[in-house]
């Protein structure tokens, strides 16, 4: 009894809280010229790490695990604790990978939604694909929002398919592709394109572009370069090699790289000491021709996504993709994480016919899947919902 009532005698410490009053970033230091480490929106709720200020700017807990600061005119503070049910919200970096049939388009979303990195646009050939790649692309990024980067794997029209279209729809605010020319109707138009609209173009084979695409201290974006980009003679073997990471969360895109590409970056030390990913997009449409043995055994995904048309439907009916090989070298990496069981058809090269095989892992595909769409915490990727 006697301790309870000197308990309620000693004055409760009160913790503060921020409530962010309008659309800005934290800063990295106490000042207007420090580097924005993430961005935040109105309402939200920021835990302060410090009760004072430091030339007018509040420390704050944030983004989770570490320390940043805001102007003390964008903020509110409030007494006491946060109320319980005020979740900080956590922008997620997105991976969509969109559902077009046979061929590849990726568009990568940064945490605060105002960023874009764009990887392939399809394919024209394929029913429908023109079609789902603008509906879906004009649904997740208005005509009026630049996307920052837009990367070409490779000039094959399963990959450009659209990409005249995106450049005369949208601006671009850099143009990469492999550096490699090509013969292709497809082709001229998305170079047309590229100097009707003046964009800013950079080519991987004469130099190291950055697509750093978003100023976040935890996401970055780079293109992996071995020794001897470009001088395999197969488009497929050049294509651009993507990594982006965000906090703890990687991920890997490779275009349409075939086995002679995986040689080459798994012989370039530099760059194989990067293939290590959580989230690997799989190299041309899940073809018997990637995804080597080696080549996984660097990259070690726990997560693994591929984009392919339908068994017989159109180009898909001469490719045959996924190969029922391939998806089985790819389950024994991604069975840690598991999915509830699906089938998926697959074509069996060796008995020449399609077949069905069981999926239970973090395998995903777009013939089975639809669009998938990862989300990333920093800390963790949230597979899709399968259906
Ligand atoms: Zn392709």
């Amino acid at each position: 009894m006697f301790a309870l009532v000197l308990l309620s005698l000693v004055p409760v410490a009160r913790a503060d809280y921020l409530v962010v009053d309008r659309r800005v970033s934290v800063k990295r230091g106490p000042s207007a010229a420090a580097e924005p480490a993430r961005r935040v929106q109105p309402g939200q709720i920021l835990a302060l790490a410090a009760s004072d200020l430091t030339d007018n700017y509040f420390q704050v807990a944030f983004p989770p695990g570490q320390i940043s600061w805001i102007y003390k005119g964008f903020v509110t503070r409030h007494a006491g604790e946060p109320p319980a049910d005020s979740a900080l919200p956590v922008g997620t970096l997105k991976v969509h990978i969109l559902n077009i049939g046979q061929g590849d388009a990726i568009l990568i979303v940064c945490p605060d939604g105002d960023h874009q990195l764009l990887i392939d646009t399809g394919d024209t050939r394929y029913p429908g694909a023109t079609q789902s790649f603008k509906n879906a692309l004009t649904e997740l990024q208005a005509q009026d929002d630049v996307i920052e980067i837009a990367v070409a794997s490779h000039p094959h029209s399963d990959h450009i398919g659209n990409m005249e279209w995106l450049l005369r729809q949208y601006t671009v605010g850099l143009y990469v592709d492999n550096g490699q020319t090509y013969d292709s109707a497809t082709y001229r138009h998305v170079e047309k394109a590229l100097t009707d609209r003046g964009v800013r173009r950079e080519r991987v084979e004469a130099s190291l572009p950055s697509i750093d695409f978003c100023p976040l201290e935890d996401v970055s974006a780079i293109i992996l370069k071995p020794a001897g980009f470009g001088t395999l003679s197969d488009p497929n073997d050049r294509s651009v090699i993507v990594r982006v990471d965000h906090g703890e969360d990687s991920f890997l895109f490779v275009g349409d790289a075939e086995l002679e590409e995986e040689e080459q970056l798994l012989h370039d030390a530099a760059t194989r000491a990067r293939l290590d990913c959580d989230f690997l997009k799989v190299g041309h449409h899940a073809s018997d021709t990637s995804s080597g043995q080696a080549f996984l055994d660097a990259v070690t995904p726990d997560i693994a996504a591929f984009s392919a048309g339908l068994p017989g439907i159109s180009t898909n009916a001469g490719y045959m993709h996924p190969r029922r090989s391939t998806i089985e070298r790819l389950l024994k990496y991604v069975h840690t994480l598991p999915g509830p069981p699906r089938r998926l058809q697959t074509y069996d090269a060796k008995a020449k016919l399609w077949t069905s095989t069981e999926i239970a892992g973090a395998l995903y595909g777009t013939p089975l899947d639809g669009e998938l769409v990862f989300e990333s915490t920093g800390n963790g990727i949230l597979p899709p919902p399968v259906r």
